[in-house]
Formats: C-alpha cells, structure tokens, sequence
C-alpha cells in the first residue's frame, strides 16, 4: 500500500542510524536531506573538532621538544580533508550499496503516512524526523551587525586566527577553546557561570579550568556578554563581570551557546505534533504524539550526541517494527574531549546528594597513583565512582588520559547492572590506565 516501510527526514547521526537499523529488519528505507549525508556530526560537528583537537595536540606535544611554527593553512586544510575522508563511510553510493534509497531535498512531513520533497509525494508506513539542531546565537546588541563563528563556518576558515574570543564554557567551547590555543591562537573565553563545564563533576572542571589557564587561556568566568561591535578587523566584546564592564578583542568570536532543534516548516503544526522549544515530544519509544511519526536525535534530546540519537532511532525503529512494548534501558554518557578528557557516565556527586542524601558511597583516585599516568606525565586528573547502597553504579566522572574508553567497562557494569566491587577481581594489564579502575574497586563495599 506504501512505497516505502519507512521515511526519514534528515540524513545525519540519527537519521542515518534510523536507516541503517531498518534496513537491517530488511525494510524498505528512503532516506531524504537538504545537503549530502552527515549532518552536524560530520561536517560541522563531532568529525571536524576531533580533527582540530588531534592536530592540535600533536602540536602541543612537539612544542615540548622543539620550536615549532604552526601553518594554519595547511591545519584547516587537513581538517577538511579528514571530513571528506570521514564521510566516505556514509557517502549515497555506500547507502545505496546498503539498500537504502538517497533523495536530495528539502521534505516536509504531508500526512500520518508520507512527506513531500518539493513536488513529490513519497508514501511510506512509519515517518522519522530527524532534523538535527543549529547553533543559538545571542539576541545581544550589534550581533546583526557583525560577522561570526559558530560550528557551522568555523571548520571553513583558510587560516587561524591571531585571537579569538569564544562565548560559552560548554563542551564545545571548551573543546574548541584548547584546540586553538594549543594550535597558536591567543583565546579568550567568556562563560556566564563561574566555571566552565557547569554541569560536569565540580572539582573536576575546576581541574580542567586550571589546565586550559596554564596553557594560556585567559578565562572571564561569571561574564555575560551584553554587546558586539566590529571595526577594522577587530571584533569587540562587551561584557558584564560583577556589575562592571569590560571590553575585550580579537580578530574573530565564535559563538558556542547552546543548540535550537529545527522544528521550523517540516509541518509539524499541520498535523498537530507536539513539541516546546526544546524539541519534539516523544515517548519512550521516540514515537510522536502522532502514531507512526517518530522522531530522533537533537530535534527530541535532551541528550544532544551523536551516540544518543543512534540509540534513539534503535528505539524506534524496535518498535515501529518489532511491535517491542518494553523499552531499552537507556543509561547515556558522554565525554568533553578536551586534554585531559572529562568522561561521565549517570550522577554527580551532588545530583546524588540532592536524590540520596547520605546514603551512596563514593570512590575517588587521583591520576597522579597511577604508575603508567606518572611516567607519561599525564598525572593531572581523577576518576570518582559513586554507588548506591547495594554496591551499584549511579554515577562516574573521570577526568584524565583516556578517560572516554575507561569509562566503557564502569558503562557495562552500570547497564547490565553489575555490582562495582566484583570489579577488583578482574586482571588489567600493569602498567595501563585501566588499572584505575581496579584501585578504585578495591575500596569499594560488598
Ligand atoms: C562542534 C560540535 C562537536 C560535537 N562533538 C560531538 C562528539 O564528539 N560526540 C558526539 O556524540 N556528539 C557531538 N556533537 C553533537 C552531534 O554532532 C549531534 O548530536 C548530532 O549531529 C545530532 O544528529 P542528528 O541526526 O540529530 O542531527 P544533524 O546531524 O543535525 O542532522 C540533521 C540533518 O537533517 C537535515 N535536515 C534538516 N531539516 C531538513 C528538511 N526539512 N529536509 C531535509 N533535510 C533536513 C540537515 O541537513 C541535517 O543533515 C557535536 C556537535 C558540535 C556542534
């Protein structure tokens, strides 16, 4: 009766891994996006900064031992040659090779069972949106009025800046931060609360706030930015510190304030799909308030991840066609892949508090124990474990050398819900990072 089992609106981290997840259930899949396949994560987002940050601190690394002159050219260039490289894997040549059908275009959700791509109607049983996020940009005086950065121009610069000003002390602004100081660019970072990474482990941001300030980032912490101006190639900030201004400058600002979803002109008012500001309103399922259409990834959240809107389009596509009535457990974790990384999986402490008062138990153990952290001179750091009172996982943060792939073996006790102590038993290599994680268990309670 439809053409296809299911349409996709939005070829990026979710919507590609909506089509893949049906295509494995043998489902007849069409996949429809304004631009090629990728979305944020690889041409604007995930794919882009990691390149930044691996460049940059293989150049912080040289730095220690020789002195090094930075091409920015050649730096930008190689970022958008590992793009290029990076899409490869989801180029429309590889979708067609997986069965799934690629249309270019701008679609539109038409009724409970199609969507419109220009002037064409596409039929299909089940309908995912998948429109992603965009930067927020500040509604403060002069912003009309000058040219800036966001995630989405600033991978498209020929060459680095001398300086720059970024507005925002999340984990994109922070990410991007360090990259380009390491990289040669004087930074200055302006964040609204009083430290970045408000939402992290505290003692663990201040930690990582005290590594970028030692590499030279000049930090205006509770700074609200009021006004831009522009002249002769000097960009000027005002901002609000304490009840008093100041002005700074640099040659360029980047914004990193946050992401609206893009729920404009897909027609989800025409058909009476719920959603806020914040995004779409699904169900534990990722299904809309409107049978069939499910929605995935940041234009639902709260968690904007790549990795979350993979688990969200397994979601629904499990029940779209599986008919599945339990939903899978969800346990989300993330990393700010700065150096060090800072890793987090569940609570933080005060979350903890704030739900159990007293009764958790937590572990903590500085780097600066760890045999292989000291003679890689990677001591700054710490991995805090906190459990419930029957030895469970409810929260990790780590922040140090690797700590986003040490943070995998605490998610699998968390997820398949493995008491944190039986972790002492288990053989980790010596000398490697992952014995941090046997020292912590060995404090930890029956
Ligand atoms: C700088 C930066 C770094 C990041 N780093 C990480 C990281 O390290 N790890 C991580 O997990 N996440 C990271 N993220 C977040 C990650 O990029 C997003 O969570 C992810 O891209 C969301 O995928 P999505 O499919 O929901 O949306 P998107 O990737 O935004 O895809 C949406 C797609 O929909 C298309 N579209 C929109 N409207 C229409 C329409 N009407 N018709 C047709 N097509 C349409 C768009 O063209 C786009 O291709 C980062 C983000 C940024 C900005």
């Amino acid at each position: 009766m439809f053409t296809y089992d299911v349409a996709i609106i939005g070829a990026g981290a979710g919507g590609l891994n909506t089509a893949m997840e049906a295509i494995s259930m043998g489902k007849k899949v069409v996949l429809v996006d304004k631009y090629k396949p990728g979305g944020e994560c690889t041409w604007a987002g995930c794919i882009p900064s990691k390149a930044l940050i691996q460049l940059a601190d293989e150049i912080h690394a040289a730095k220690k031992y020789a002195n090094i002159e930075v091409d920015g050219k050649q730096i930008m260039s190689k970022v958008r040659q590992l793009i290029e490289k990076a899409h490869q894997a989801e180029a429309v040549e590889q979708l067609q090779a997986a069965g799934i059908e690629y249309i270019q275009g701008d679609a539109k959700i038409n009724d409970q069972h199609s969507i419109r791509v220009a002037h064409e109607t596409i039929t299909a049983e089940k309908i995912v949106i998948a429109t992603g996020s965009r930067a927020l940009i500040p509604s403060i005086k002069g912003i009309n009025q000058v040219n800036y950065l966001t995630n989405e121009n600033v991978f498209q610069l020929e060459d680095l800046p001398n300086n720059l000003i970024v507005v925002g002390g999340g984990p994109i602004g922070v990410e991007l931060t360090q990259a380009f100081q390491r990289l040669g660019v004087q930074v200055k970072l302006v964040e609204m609360a009083d430290r970045i990474l408000f939402r992290e482990e505290k003692g663990l941001a201040q930690q990582l706030q005290g590594t970028l300030e030692e590499e030279g980032v000049q930090l205006y912490t509770s700074a609200k930015a009021l006004e831009v101006k522009q002249a002769n190639c000097t960009t000027t900030l005002t901002i609000d510190r304490n009840d008093v201004l100041e002005h700074i400058e640099a040659e360029q600002i980047l914004f990193a304030l946050g992401r609206k979803p893009n729920i404009k002109k897909i027609g989800l008012d025409d058909l009476g799909i719920r959603y806020t500001n914040k995004g779409i309103e699904v169900n534990e399922y990722n299904e809309t308030s409107v049978r069939n259409i499910y929605a995935v990834g940041d234009v639902v959240g709260p968690y904007l991840f790549s990795h979350m809107a993979g688990f969200q389009a397994k979601q629904a596509m499990r029940h779209a066609f599986l008919e599945m009535h339990t939903p899978i457990e969800q346990h989300p974790a993330w990393c700010t892949f700065t150096h060090p990384e800072l890793a987090r999986t569940g609570m933080t402490e005060n979350e903890a508090r704030e739900k159990f008062q007293d009764k958790f138990n937590v572990y903590t153990v500085s780097y600066s124990e760890l045999d292989r952290a000291v003679v890689d001179q990677k001591t700054t750091g710490e991995a805090k474990i906190i459990c419930d009172q029957d030895g469970f996982i409810i929260g990790a943060s780590i922040l140090g050398e690797r700590a986003c792939e040490l943070l995998g073996e605490l998610q699998l006790m968390k997820t398949f819900h493995i008491p944190f102590h039986k972790l002492k038993d288990t053989i980790h290599p010596y000398p490697s990072y992952s014995e941090i994680l046997t020292q912590l268990s060995n404090a930890a309670v029956e």
